[in-house]
């Protein structure tokens, strides 16, 4: 109900990133006419990978995903620094190691866009499952760190419950309040809120400003979160949220 399945498409030809679900891909393929040339992973859970045998049984296609991850049908494990070419579709993606959310999750790097599945979200954050809040931190403020033109695309449609939870934490964020009203806009009308971008990511989700004092403050306040460091206030803000 709210997972996205991204499909990049060129000369007739789709790579489908997630694919949680075989049938959703194959209707899709069906009324387009495209031919599924490959899969990305970004992380291992089911609501991810669970098209891949399906798809791969039937179109024989590579599946590519992270090295660290237990990923279904996986044909070339991937790891930051790699470089995956998609020939049918004449693209070139860079990977980078975002762990946290699972150990092994990766993220993938085109001119102007990233596919970071479940680590970043429309003002919100992936839950971290396996690894440490310094790890998914860390993670996140590597995928803050690309150009803030870069289009965000992530895995989920969460982004009005995300930010109901970022209001309570910056009330007054005049970018929070107007993003807010954008996407309350859009999801009525049945629209995606995704893609954001890491400007506008930065700009209102708290989960990527751990380091601002008014952010740090509030955890304080609201959880007497201990906040000595931007890890502190992260871990705080990631608890809240889980039970909000
Ligand atoms: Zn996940
Ligand atoms: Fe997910």
């Amino acid at each position: 109900m709210d997972n996205y399945i991204w499909m990049l498409t060129r000369n007739g030809y789709a790579v489908a990133i997630d694919p949680g679900d075989a049938q959703v891909v194959i209707d899709w393929l069906e009324k387009t006419g495209h031919q599924l040339s490959a899969i990305l992973n970004t992380h291992h859970h089911q609501d991810h990978t669970g098209g891949n045998a399906k798809l791969q049984e039937r179109f024989q296609i590579p599946i590519y995903g992270p090295a660290n991850d237990p990923i279904p049908a996986l044909t070339r494990k991937l790891k930051e620094g790699d470089s995956l070419g998609l020939d049918e579709i004449s693209l070139t993606l860079r990977v980078i190691d975002i762990p946290g959310h699972t150990l092994g999750h990766i993220g993938y790097i085109g001119d102007n866009f990233v596919f970071c599945g479940d680590t970043l979200f429309a003002a919100g954050c992936g839950r971290v499952f396996e690894g440490t809040p310094a790890m998914m931190l860390a993670s996140l403020d590597k995928l803050a760190s690309l150009p803030n033109a870069t289009k965000v695309y992530c895995a989920h449609e969460y982004t009005l419950s995300n930010l109901q939870f970022a209001l309570q934490i910056e009330p007054q964020n005049q970018d929070l309040q107007l993003f807010n009203k954008q996407s309350e806009i859009l999801r009525k009308q049945n629209l995606p809120t995704i893609p954001t971008t890491i400007e506008t990511e930065k700009k209102i989700n708290p989960f990527l400003r751990c380091r601002a004092q008014n952010v740090a403050t509030t955890a304080h306040k609201l959880y007497a979160a201990n906040v000595h460091d931007p890890v502190s206030v992260f871990s705080s803000l990631r608890e809240a949220k889980n039970s909000f």
